[in-house]
């Protein structure tokens, strides 16, 4: 028999709610979650954390890994270990800016080649939907890939081809047979075409003029678009990187129709606002872009009304050079914001402040992730028979963001200089301490999750 071990504190963050609790791991997995008082005997280690909380380990659903083929941009050490750092235990890595990227099974062999021995945490990956590959989508569902994700824009990078509306149209029955989810980046070129020719001399290098180039429009054309598309073939759904709340309305619409639709929200978007990023800041770039501190605050209504029911990082690291730091061109610059070790405190600063509990953050940053990834029969939860991944998150500590804080391969960031609450003590993965006070387990033990999605996952 495995022996048994207890790790208790005040603050368990249960589906059940939060409470004082003693969780029982057997080997890599929850036996079940008692009252203090209740422990069985003989426990062979007991942990009591005391004040700070115990959440699931945390699920990133939009993580760009980079690897293979951009290992120098970011790869699966660095990415895992940022992660295990910043409370997650699994991370579903984006088909793009990785090279082959993941739109045929021999690219996600390559992907499980470059991801072997080298992860801290857990991860899976999602597959590619682009112009031409609409024959490898139901091998690449057999294959394990957790779902699809395509651009509607050009994604900013080549080899990952958008699609129009016509070779979605065309794709869409192959990913509706596969009963896993199309993730997807919603802005709509026309829009922002048009945007961008009227700013041909514009400054540059300010920020507004980004955020011009990119109006909210792009984003609730594509929405209604995809949600035809949701009504027709009946397939799961899910829009990315929600930033114009402008689309809110369309979404409640769709959800009250029952449309099988999901959406998601971005730390960048929940914390940071248009107005405050300084001129020929271009860390702050990211696409969709950061609007204004009045839609901020829609989009956190939209998250209380529940219509955005997931956080993601949407963690997009690049080399430093391509920030064109020095230049300061909004144009130019690479889109993409950096935030696998800070999205937690981030996220709960700003949830704090507003009211919410450690249930929802729990709910959007662990249990929604691992449901729109096939993998919330193991993941994402504190419950018997799931995964014993933990983060142990002190949420009474503030701290100035630094870059020893950040683990990813290049330490930039939008957030340096930020006060921050709440700190990641320690992590735990399938009942191993992968990451404490800013040390790491000497060896890599995260693996993919593997599970039989068409039967796990339901609509919710
Ligand atoms: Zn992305």
């Amino acid at each position: 028999m495995t022996s048994l071990r207890a790790f208790l504190s005040c603050r368990v963050v249960t589906p059940a709610g939060v409470r004082s609790a003693a969780v029982i791991v057997e080997g890599e997995r929850i036996r079940e979650v008692v009252a203090p008082e209740e422990m069985p005997p003989g426990m062979h280690e007991v942990q009591d954390f005391g004040e700070a909380a115990i959440l699931p380990g945390l699920v990133d659903s939009h993580v760009h890994i980079n690897d293979p083929g951009r290992a120098e941009w970011e790869g699966f050490k660095t990415a895992t270990r940022a992660a295990a750092a910043g409370g997650y235990t699994l991370l579903v890595d984006m088909p793009l800016n990785c090279l082959p990227a993941t739109t045929d099974v021999a690219a996600l062999e390559a992907k499980r080649e470059a991801a072997r021995g080298r992860c801290w945490v857990d991860w899976t990956a999602w597959g590619g939907v682009v112009q031409d590959n609409q024959r490898c989508i139901e091998p690449l569902a057999e294959a394990g890939v957790a779902g699809f994700k395509c651009f509607l824009i050009h994604p900013g990078i080549d080899g990952f081809t958008m699609v129009r509306e016509e070779q979605l149209r065309a794709a869409l029955p192959h990913v509706a047979r596969t009963g896993l989810p199309l993730l997807v980046h919603a802005e709509m070129p026309g829009p922002i075409d048009a945007a961008t020719k009227e700013l041909a001399g514009a400054d540059w290098a300010v920020y507004e003029t980004y955020l011009q180039s990119r109006p909210a429009e792009a984003e609730v054309a594509a929405i209604r678009m995809l949600l035809g598309l949701c009504r027709e073939f009946r397939f799961r759904l899910h829009i990315v990187h929600l930033s114009a709340s402008e689309a809110l309305p369309e979404l409640r619409a769709a959800r009250s129709e029952g449309l099988p639709v999901s959406v998601e929200a971005c730390p960048h978007y929940l914390h940071l606002t248009a107005e405050t990023i300084p001129r020929n800041a271009t860390l702050f770039k990211c696409a969709p872009p950061i609007r204004s501190a009045e839609n901020r605050e829609r989009l956190w209504d939209g998250l209380r009304e529940g219509l955005i029911d997931l956080v993601a990082t949407d963690h997009s690291p690049c080399l430093p050079e391509m920030k064109r730091l020095a230049e300061g061109n909004f144009s130019s610059a690479w889109g993409g914001i950096a935030s696998l070790s800070v999205a937690l405190p981030v996220v709960y600063t700003e949830a704090r402040e507003r009211g919410f509990s450690l249930s929802d953050i729990a709910r959007w940053m662990a249990e929604e992730p691992a449901r729109l990834a096939g993998c919330s029969e193991r993941k994402g939860r504190i419950a018997a028979g799931y995964d014993a991944d933990f983060v142990v998150f002190d949420t009474e500590s503030e701290f100035t963001l630094s870059t020893e804080r950040l683990y990813y391969q290049h330490r930039v960031s939008a957030y340096l200089g930020e006060q921050l609450r709440g700190k990641v003590q320690a992590t735990y993965l399938r009942g191993r301490l992968v990451f404490k006070d800013g040390t790491f387990e000497s060896v890599a033990s995260g693996r993919e999750c593997t599970l039989k999605r068409r039967e796990a996952s339901t609509l919710g």
